[in-house]
C-alpha cells in the first residue's frame, strides 16, 4: 500500500518548524523525525497526516552536548549516536548498554531518541531511561516554550503531554556521578523486538549501602514508570539476595499489566519480577558484601 496524499515541509530552523506546525496542527500536521514509526504507519494507512514537517534539516537539532550537569539530546540525534559512550562515567555506559536493545541497526541509524519519547510506546527503552533518570523535556510551540519532567510527559498508552502544535526540541538527562551503578534487563521474543518487560535499576553506592534508588519498568503497563514501592524496600539498605527478591515480589504485586487475561496477568507479573530482580542484582554487583553472597 502507498501513503495517502500529504504536503511536505522542510523547515531549516525550530522557529520555522513551530510556525508551520501552528498552521497545520489542526489538520493532522505531524513532525517527521527518523520516520521509523511514522513512515511504516503511513504506508499501512494507520496514520494519514495531511502535512509532514520534516525536521531533519534543522542543524541545531542534531546536537548532543554536555552542559550544566546534563546531557542535552537534540530532537534529531539518532539512536546509533549512543553505540559508543557519549559522555564519561556511568551515564555514557548506561546509554550504550541500553541502545543495543532497540530494534536493529538500520532502524537505529535513522530513528531518534526524541522521536521515541514523542511516540511514547510503553516498551520504549528511551522512555524508560528518561523516566528512571528524571529527564527534563523541552517543548516548543509558536507561542511558548516549556519544560516538562519525563514523569509528567507520559500520560497513557502512546499518549504524551505534547499539544498538537508543540514539538519536542530536546531531552536533558542528568549526568551520573562515579558512585552510581545501574542494571538493565529486557525480555523480548527475539533480538530487536519490542520488550515484553524491561527494567532499569539505578543506585548510588556508598560503603555497602544503597541510596537514591531508582527503579523503572516498561513493556508491562500502559506507560513506563518508576516502581516507588519496590524502591522503598531498598533505600538506605545493605543489599542482599533476600532484599532484592522482596523488591521483585513487591514490584510484581503492584503492576497493572495491559494484558488482563489470567494467563497474561500471571505471565507479565512473572516477567516483572524477573527483570526487576536481574536489573537490581546487576546494579548491586559492585557492593562488596552482596558480591560475596555469590
Ligand atoms: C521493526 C521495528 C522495531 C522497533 N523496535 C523498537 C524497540 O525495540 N524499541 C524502541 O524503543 N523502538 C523500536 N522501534 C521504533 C523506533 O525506535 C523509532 O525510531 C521510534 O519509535 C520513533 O522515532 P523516529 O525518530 O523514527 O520518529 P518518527 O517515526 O519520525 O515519529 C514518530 C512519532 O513521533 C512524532 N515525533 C517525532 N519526533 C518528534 C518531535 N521532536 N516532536 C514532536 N513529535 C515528534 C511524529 O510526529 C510521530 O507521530 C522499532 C521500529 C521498527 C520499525
Amino acid at each position: 500500500m502507498k501513503p495517502s496524499k500529504f504536503t511536505y515541509y522542510e523547515p531549516t530552523s525550530v522557529e520555522q518548524a513551530v510556525l508551520m506546525l501552528a498552521d497545520v496542527a489542526e489538520h493532522d500536521g505531524r513532525i517527521l523525525a527518523g520516520g521509523q514509526t511514522l513512515v511504516p504507519a503511513m504506508a499501512l494507512r494507520f496514520a494519514q497526516p495531511a502535512y509532514l514537517i520534516d525536521i531533519n534539516g534543522i542543524a541545531s537539532l542534531q546536537e548532543l552536548r554536555q552542559r550544566q550537569g546534563a546531557l542535552e539530546i537534540g530532537a534529531c540525534v539518532r539512536h546509533a549516536a549512543f553505540h559508543t559512550p557519549v559522555v564519561d562515567g556511568p551515564l555514557g555506559r548506561l546509554l550504550s548498554t541500553v541502545v543495543q536493545h532497540i530494534a536493529h541497526l538500520p532502524i537505529r541509524n535513522r530513528g531518534t531518541f526524541c522521536g521515541s519519547l514523542a511516540n511514547a510506546d510503553p516498551s520504549s527503552e528511551w522512555c524508560l531511561v528518561s523516566v528512571t533518570l528524571g529527564a527534563t523535556l523541552q517543548l516548543r510551540s509558536q507561542a511558548a516554550a516549556r519544560d516538562v519532567q519525563a514523569q509528567d510527559f507520559f500520560l497513557g498508552y502512546m499518549t504524551t503531554a505534547l499539544a498538537a502544535d508543540e514539538m519536542l526540541v530536546s531531552a536533558r538527562l542528568p549526568l551520573l556521578p562515579a558512585h552510581t551503578h545501574f542494571g538493565f534487563e529486557e525480555v523480548s521474543r527475539r533480538a530487536g523486538d519490542f520488550a515484553q518487560a524491561v527494567a532499569l535499576a539505578v543506585v548510588d553506592v556508598q560503603g555497602d549501602r544503597l541510596s537514591n534508588v531508582r527503579l523503572g519498568l516498561g513493556g508491562v503497563e500502559s506507560t513506563v514508570r518508576r516502581l516507588h514501592h519496590a524502591e522503598g524496600v531498598l533505600e538506605g539498605q545493605v543489599p542482599t539476595r533476600a532484599l532484592i527478591d522482596e523488591a521483585a515480589r513487591i514490584a510484581a504485586d503492584n503492576v497493572e499489566p495491559l494484558d488482563t487475561t489470567d494467563e497474561g496477568l500471571h505471565y507479565r507479573r512473572h516477567l516483572t519480577a524477573t527483570v526487576v530482580r536481574r536489573s537490581l542484582a546487576q546494579a548491586c554487583a559492585s557492593v562488596g558484601s552482596f558480591h560475596s553472597q555469590g
